[in-house]
């Protein structure tokens, strides 16, 4: 309890960036906290929307999901695939473009990074429209693979996520507006 209390203490809230009317939540002081890392890692675990057995790689959205991605890959015996912003994969890759709010946004993954049939739990930072976690999704389904759950710590509240998102497995640490 005063542990979790002291994981949410190290979450950084800065309001007005990248810009007005945004609160930018920021994970990377709860990573420089030896107590508060290890609170994250074990409750991302112990949070997974499913269990470790129903999938079989983990795949991290660049650039927060690898920091987390990785680690709970070595906890639970899984590999770990790189989902990357356009143009910084070797080709072959997928890619899926997306909505912002002004303009597109192109993930990639490498083509052969996915083993098709296997089952994919996604990782990263934060949830806000689910723009980039639908797109993930979209890159795995065209591997030949599926997804099994999503991953967050961190939920915007006030945001209607995609319904395939909130239809299926996901998780969050922490819910905050
Ligand atoms: P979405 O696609 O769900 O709207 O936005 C999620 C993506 O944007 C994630 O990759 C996440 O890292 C990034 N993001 C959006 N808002 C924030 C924020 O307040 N803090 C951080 N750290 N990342 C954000």
């Amino acid at each position: 309890e005063q542990e979790a209390q002291h994981f949410i203490n190290c979450i950084g809230s800065t309001p007005g960036f990248p810009k007005e009317g945004i609160i930018f939540r920021d994970f990377m002081p709860v990573l420089a906290d030896a107590q508060a890392l290890q609170t994250l890692m074990r409750g991302l675990e112990e949070a997974l929307p499913v269990p470790a057995d129903e999938f079989d790689v983990i795949a991290g959205l660049e650039s927060r999901g690898f920091l987390i991605g990785v680690p709970l890959a070595l906890r639970l015996g899984k590999g770990f695939v790189a989902i990357r912003k356009a143009g910084k994969l070797p080709p072959p890759t997928l890619s899926a473009s997306y909505e912002l709010e002004y303009g597109t946004a192109t993930i990639e993954i490498e083509q052969q990074a996915i083993t098709p049939g296997s089952r994919v739990l996604v990782v990263d930072d934060l949830i806000a429209t689910g723009g980039t976690a639908q797109a993930a999704q979209q890159l795995i389904e065209a591997s030949g693979a599926s997804v099994a759950g999503f991953s967050f710590v961190m939920e915007l509240t006030g945001i209607d996520i995609p319904d395939t998102i909130k239809q299926s497995h996901y998780s969050s640490l922490v819910t905050m507006p």
